[in-house]
């Protein structure tokens, strides 16, 4: 069956602040474009996106599911993003296989912290986005103040598409600057039946003024389009449109359209918008990879003549087995055919592919170039893996993860409890890469590390409401990190007698700090057949393998140069066992002689807050060793930005609800590790295992 053009489809994402509404208009779209058959609302939990028990009940989406519905002559592949800094990692993988965003503000607020930085992220991906500025129909929304926070915050170029008709209690409908027509949305109807009318006389003139504006920002962008503004003439909706595109792909600009997802208005509008103004597979430039074997560049374009390509983005366990979420950037692969993932360098069977609904997978033949898809019968592709045609191998840019910030000890009340928790851990390392499961290198307690302590406190609920583990948690702790201050060397002999075999070798290693690596980095400088050619890599691996397990202090280290100077096999009947347990060696001594530090992981933070409790909060957040960066006042709302040792973060919304009786808000999320302070490191000292 030939598939609609890809000039059809869009890979949309929908980025916002948490409660700004994303749910809400995601079920309009879903409604509007007759996949569901009822509104449901975020507070009656029956929103069809969050179809995961622990986001129905937070009203926070947190999976990236995709979801596909149709409308005008497109296809839109919807790819869920979450709203809260603790899941950055999602959104930035999401940003990875979108084409264009929809960002919604919500219209009281304007830009806030967590929007502003997901927009950075979706600058970084060149992505193409609009903007909804929602809740007009709510006390307080400000159709001109959030425009300009959008010019200024995010120092972007806003278009004014729209403007509202009404504001707050007399909200009525959005008047289209393109067409100059009024909308109204029938609210027996749930704004299913809209009317477009002439612009009312009261607003004309200010609709005129706005329009104006659009069209010379517009002629900017086309000589047509300013020889016909300067000549006085009218300009249809038919020229306006393409130049809008235009821009838009372009990112010179970000078109704004506004409405109100609760109240059923403006919501066709803005779907009409990403049809019109938002990329296709096709607008971008063919995907970069590289060619596995040789390390050459390779690309791929988005047209099923080129061969078969894919990444995956996301994994989900359904009862019957793993789902494989995949956008196609080449070629197309059928039901049954095997595809080559590069990283673990096997085949794999594609035996089923579907298309997925809100609720349900419908099967596919096959996936083509610019589709987003999702894979049964997988076995060990992982998240960022490629997915290719065998004859014609391509690797793309894995999806980097940021490291966790914080642990937490987990104890299973008996046996059949442990041997549960190991097995559902697994399945949540593979469905989230920015959770891992460690074993405490003192305790022998296993450890879950995450983003966050809502991160922690989610895949709990998901424990015990999906997987009904009721297993004991400990309190969660910051993940430490350490690093060296100073280069340090060691030469090490190993040597034992091990079923009357003599085993024995020696390693130089050399460390050296680099702060610029994550994790260890291992290199040599083995004069040639100084030891069996194949010893090297597995003494290079046991090398990372132990250092990036815990340094001096247990902690991982990170930001090291590991240089394998000299190494000798003196009894060679197990020269791997002998050389890896000398390399080994080597590294204890060599951390043992060194100068290490610990780090700390450290968060960017914003707190808002009504005015009168900005003392309250300042004085508080010094005390938890805050760097304040900036912190102003605008309209009784108080702004503070600046950075904070996570440490000193834990319970932090429950003491600040205290200081503000509940009116703050605040995000934070990962910035980096820096060194413990001066007052903290005897404490630290006391626990060194070398
Ligand atoms: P999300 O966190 O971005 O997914 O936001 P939700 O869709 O869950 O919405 C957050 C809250 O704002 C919910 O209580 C919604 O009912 C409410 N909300 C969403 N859209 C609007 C709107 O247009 N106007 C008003 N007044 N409230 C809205």
């Amino acid at each position: 069956m030939p598939r609609r053009p890809i000039e059809t489809i869009r890979n949309l994402g929908i980025i916002a602040h948490i409660d700004a509404g994303k749910t809400t208009t995601t079920e309009r779209f879903l409604f509007y474009a007759g996949e569901t058959h009822k509104l449901g609302e975020v507070h009656d939990g029956q929103a069809v996106m969050d179809f995961r028990e622990d986001e129905r009940e937070r009203g926070i989406t947190i999976s990236s599911a995709a979801t596909t519905f149709y409308w005008l002559d497109s296809e839109i592949n919807l790819i869920d993003t979450p709203g809260h800094v603790d899941f950055v990692a999602e959104v930035e993988r999401s940003l990875r296989v979108l084409d264009g965003a929809v960002v919604i503000f919500d219209a009281a607020e304007g830009v806030e912290p967590q929007s502003e930085s997901v927009w950075r992220q979706a600058d970084r991906y060149g992505v193409p986005r609009l903007c909804f500025l929602n809740k007009m129909d709510k006390v307080g929304a400000d159709f001109d103040a959030s425009l300009a926070s959008i010019r200024q915050r995010l120092g972007s170029n806003p278009l004014p598409l729209q403007i509202p008709y009404g504001a707050a209690q007399t909200f009525a409908g959005v008047i289209d600057l393109v067409e100059e027509r009024l909308l109204v949305f029938d609210a027996t109807s749930k704004g299913s039946r809209l009317d477009s009318r002439p612009i009312p006389a009261e607003a004309r003139e200010a609709a005129r003024t706005v329009r104006g504006t659009l069209v010379e920002a517009l002629a900017d962008f086309s000589d047509p389009l300013a020889e016909l503004f300067l000549a006085g003439n009218e300009i249809p909706a038919d020229l306006l449109r393409p130049v809008i595109r235009q821009a838009t792909l372009e990112r010179k600009c970000v078109p704004v359209l506004c409405g109100s997802a609760l109240r059923n208005t403006g919501i066709q509008p803005l779907l009409d918008g990403v049809c019109w103004y938002l990329p296709s597979p096709a607008d971008l430039p063919p995907a970069q990879g590289l060619e596995p074997k040789s390390g050459a560049a390779k690309r791929r374009y988005p047209r099923d003549t080129d061969p078969f390509s894919a990444l995956i983005f996301k994994i989900t366990t359904e009862a019957s087995g793993d789902l494989h979420y995949a956008r196609v950037y080449s070629g197309r692969a059928a039901t049954g055919d095997a595809v080559l993932d590069p990283r673990t360098g096997r085949k794999e069977r594609l035996r089923r592919i579907f298309r997925m609904h809100a609720d349900r997978g419908v099967p596919q033949e096959g996936a083509e170039a610019g589709e987003i898809v999702a894979f049964a019968g997988l076995k060990d592709a992982a998240t960022g893996d490629t997915l290719c045609d065998p004859d014609h191998p391509i690797e793309y840019e894995p999806i980097r993860f940021p490291d966790t910030v914080v642990t937490v000890a987990v104890e299973p009340r008996n046996a059949e409890e442990r041997d549960r928790l190991a097995e559902v851990l697994r399945r949540l390392e593979r469905e989230d890469p920015t959770f891992h499961q460690q074993v405490d290198a003192e305790t022998g307690q296993t450890l879950l590390a995450g983003m966050g302590e809502l991160h922690l406190e989610v895949l709990r609920h998901r424990m015990e409401r999906e997987f009904k583990l009721h297993i004991h948690f400990g309190r969660p702790r910051v993940s430490y990190r350490e690093t060296l201050q100073a280069p340090a060397e060691a030469h090490a002999r190993f040597e034992r007698m091990i079923a009357g075999h003599l085993l024995a070798a020696e390693v130089t290693l050399a460390l050296s700090p680099e702060p610029a690596t994550r994790g260890v980095r291992v290199t040599q400088v083995l004069a040639e057949g100084a030891i069996p050619a194949a010893c090297i890599p597995g003494v290079l691996a046991t090398i990372q393998g132990s250092a990036e397990g815990g340094g001096a202090f247990g902690f991982p280290l990170t930001g090291v140069h590991a240089v394998v100077r000299s190494a000798r096999l003196i009894d060679g009947n197990d020269a791997a066992a002998a050389l890896n347990a000398a390399a080994s060696r080597a590294l204890l001594q060599a951390l043992a002689a060194a100068k290490v530090v610990v780090l700390e992981p450290i968060m960017r933070f914003e707190v808002r807050s009504p005015e009168e409790y900005l003392g309250g909060v300042l004085k508080h957040l010094s005390a938890k060793r805050a760097e304040i960066a900036e912190s102003h006042v605008q309209r009784a709302q108080a702004t503070v930005l600046g950075t904070v040792p996570l440490a000193e973060m834990f319970g932090f919304s429950t003491t600040l609800r205290s200081l503000t009786q509940g009116r703050a808000s605040f995000t934070m999320e990962p910035l980096d590790h820096r060194p413990i302070p001066e007052s903290q490191r005897a404490l630290f000292e006391r626990r060194r295992l070398v």
